[in-house]
């Protein structure tokens, strides 16, 4: 599918096969682990399924379309994310992560990683910017999640570049319609399919896109050896999600702007964070690198008490942790021993009809 069609149209035909008179549009799910193969000539395309299946190759080519670069979709982001650091990094090696990003990469860094003698250099993602120099593969995430800060990526993607280092993005908040990094110079994008990429909240994914083929190689390499695959069912789901990706998106970010502007005008909610409020700290870079912005809002209700009452008076908001889903949910991020206050709260807005929204919300945050 070329490029010169809008969102709405690339999602409905990422990765499709031609038409076929006869056959359905997205093939279902090929349930398989060894296929036949040519009793003389051996394996063809497919010959076991940890290292070729046709559901998991169309939903790659989907988001090779979506992305800019050939992708390897794995059982869930933390397996792709994992995947690239422990293909790329070697022992004396340092790689320079978010301070403020996904906890579970810090966390798999000051263990598995510092166990095999690779350093991690931690960053805000706001910056400022430490010299690179020494530094193998610069991580970013962008909007950070959940304090949704934005870093300019081609401006740090040059820094990095210019000392010697590889760059990746964690693509998970924004999704590839809500940016491409491999076009604004980025060498690697990684990413959890489980958010708003699929979004219905029912399966876990992840994927590396990369046009860099020595990275490609690494990581396929890696993934056959480790086989951190996703299943046909779930490969499947995830490829007929994609169709819904950009009226999903579309929803989301217009209550994310209804719901950040009514907790920015309530007296009694602070610290509210949405990189399309023109008031945040965010929204200069987010509006220059960004073609939308996602439906997670952040903010805070002084303490944990506020919050439970909060959620046990709305009726629309899901009690959940993960985000980008069709449901709106929120998550106050502490109760996981993330660094975060006591009343911060990441609410992911979902689908629903924005006026029943806003006021749930309203007379949840009035009750609470
Ligand atoms: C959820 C998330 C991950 C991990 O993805 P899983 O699919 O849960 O393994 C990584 N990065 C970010 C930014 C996330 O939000």
């Amino acid at each position: 599918m070329t490029s010169s069609y809008s969102d709405g149209t690339r999602v409905v035909h990422a990765g499709l096969p031609e038409p076929e008179v006869g056959e359905p549009f997205l093939p279902g799910p090929v349930f398989a682990a060894p296929y036949h193969l040519d009793p003389v000539t051996g394996p063809g395309e497919n010959g076991y399924a940890r290292t070729e299946h046709p559901t998991r190759r169309s939903l790659e080519a989907a988001i090779d379309e979506l992305e800019g670069g050939p992708a390897l979709v794995f059982a869930s982001g933390q397996a792709a994310i994992t995947a690239l650091l422990l293909a790329v990094l070697h022992t004396g090696d340092t790689v320079a992560l978010p301070s403020d990003g996904y906890f579970a990469v810090r966390a798999f860094a000051e263990g598995t990683l510092r166990n095999l003698g690779v350093q991690t250099m931690l960053v805000p993602t706001a910056g400022p910017y430490p010299d690179f120099s020494g530094v193998r593969l610069v991580l970013l995430e962008t909007p950070a999640n959940p304090g949704l800060d934005v870093c300019d990526i081609a401006s740090v993607a040059a820094l990095a570049h210019a000392a010697g280092a590889l760059v990746a993005v964690d693509n998970t908040t924004a999704t590839p319609l809500g940016q491409n990094p491999l076009a604004l110079g980025a060498d690697v994008v990684v990413a959890s399919g489980t958010k708003a990429l699929t979004g219905h909240s029912d399966i876990l994914l992840g994927y590396v896109a990369t046009n860099d083929d020595a990275v490609f190689e690494k990581v396929e390499t890696w993934r056959k050896q480790t086989g951190a695959v996703p299943g046909a069912f779930d490969s499947w789901l995830a490829h007929r999600s994609l169709a819904t990706l950009d009226l999903r998106l579309a929803r989301q970010t217009a209550n994310a702007a209804a719901v950040a502007a009514l907790l920015a005008s309530r007296a009694d909610v602070t610290g509210v964070r949405w990189p399309g409020l023109e008031s945040d700290p965010s929204y200069t870079v987010a509006s220059k690198q960004m073609r939308r912005i996602p439906g997670v809002v952040s903010f805070d209700l002084g303490d944990a008490g506020r919050v439970a009452r909060f959620l046990q008076a709305t009726a629309l908001v899901f009690a959940a942790t993960s985000f980008g889903g069709v449901h709106t949910s929120a998550d106050r991020r502490a109760q996981w021993g993330d660094d975060t206050s006591d009343g911060f709260v990441r609410l992911s807005c979902g689908i629903e009809d924005t006026a029943d929204l806003l006021a749930d919300l309203t007379a949840a945050l009035d009750e609470a």
